[in-house]
């Protein structure tokens, strides 16, 4: 687990050295597993334990990167792994070092004590789930060499409740485009930053979809970064807005282009020199799991949880459910930590996920 902080995998960094960090532990305990890598530092790591195969396997889906350490001081080094007080700080300790060295360690001690198998045990951690899923997409690609699945689990920070839905996410970049020119002169250019603020000025009143689902609530939108302008004396040709929505299943997504298309459409028409465009940055599918479906209610029943709920956070959990498997998000951790300056984890909170890790595999592999 330490060592996994340590190994610092943001989005500068890569996920290599974390990937390699679990491949040798893997190995300690004789168990099978490869690094798939590309871009130099980019990485997954991969682990299957074979078994009769008489039953169909599980899926451990996790994720190697982490967000970077922000602007805020911390009190303990971000990536230092320090424990005190029964707690250990670090950048993923709880999304999601804590969880992924929770289900490793399952794994090893399952293996380790001979407990014969019925069906296949899969680990994967995947890179880059907090900036383009391109470790999930790799993943699942190379679906061929996967057993058939009885379902997933992904150990992010759920504080022990069995999430099964969460929406999706709908990341847009809008540019306006105008003219450049002299800023003594402003009348012989066209200023992006002014059409932006005609774009924001419609968005202001914009909904982007207004049924509302009964776990997962409302869409929302949020206009997150804005950035236009070179210098003091020109006059701004471009101006960019990111805009994340955040989808709810069923959602048609087309309807937000058709919108946003009559907004530009009707202010070019006040303004022909108005110039806007968008385009999709990121795209993430919502998570829908039929909380009544058998694995769910095998699942509960093995880490003794009452009820499934939904969350605020999204996942790479859309793209292990497109291998048709359930997907459920149960993990150590409180979820409000994730991303703040001085993120822990309860050591005692990783020892429970270690049991339940374990009673999981022995209540749906043997
Ligand atoms: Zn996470």
């Amino acid at each position: 687990m330490k060592e996994l902080i340590q190994a610092e995998s943001t989005a500068e960094k890569g996920e290599l050295a974390a990937a390699e960090v679990i491949r040798s532990r893997f190995r300690r305990s004789g168990i099978d597993s490869w690094i798939d890598s590309w871009d130099q530092q980019r990485a997954n790591v991969v682990a299957l334990v074979k078994s009769a195969g008489r039953r169909a396997g599980l899926l451990f889906a996790c994720h190697l990167d982490v967000v970077g350490p922000g602007e805020a001081a911390w009190e303990y080094p971000a990536f230092g792994a320090v424990e005190a007080g029964g707690r250990i700080y670090g950048r993923g300790a709880v999304d999601m070092k804590g969880g992924i060295a929770a289900v490793v360690t399952a794994i090893s001690r399952i293996v380790e004590s001979g407990t014969k198998l019925q069906g296949d045990i899969v680990f994967a951690a995947v890179a880059g789930e907090e900036t383009d899923s391109h470790g999930a997409e790799r993943f699942v690609a190379d679906r061929g060499r996967l057993p058939a699945l009885a379902g997933a689990i992904i150990p992010e920070p759920t504080d022990f409740a069995v999430v099964t839905a969460h929406r999706g996410m709908l990341w847009l970049e809008v540019t306006t485009t105008g003219k450049a020119a002299h800023s003594s002169t402003p009348y012989l250019g066209v200023n992006a930053i002014s059409s932006m603020r005609l774009i924001l000025n419609e968005l202001e009143n914009y909904e982007v979809w207004r049924p509302t689902h009964e776990l997962l609530g409302r869409c929302t939108m949020s206009i997150n970064t804005i950035a236009g302008g070179k210098a003091l004396n020109v006059v701004p040709d471009k101006c960019t807005l990111g805009i994340d929505i955040r989808t709810l299943p069923g959602q048609d997504l087309q309807r937000v282009f058709a919108d946003l298309e009559v907004i530009f459409a009707g202010l070019k028409s006040k303004n022909n020199e108005f110039d806007a465009a968008v385009s999709v940055r990121r795209r993430l599918d919502p998570l829908e799991t039929d909380s009544r479906c058998d694995f769910v209610r095998s699942f509960c029943s093995a880490v003794r949880a009452g009820q499934t709920k939904a969350v605020g956070f999204t996942t790479d959990g859309p793209y292990f459910a497109s291998l048709g498997a359930p997907v459920v998000i149960f993990g150590p951790g409180k979820p409000e930590m994730c991303h703040k300056p001085d993120e822990h984890i309860e050591v005692a909170d990783l020892q429970r996920a270690v049991e339940h890790y374990k009673n999981v595999i022995l209540k749906f592999l043997t």
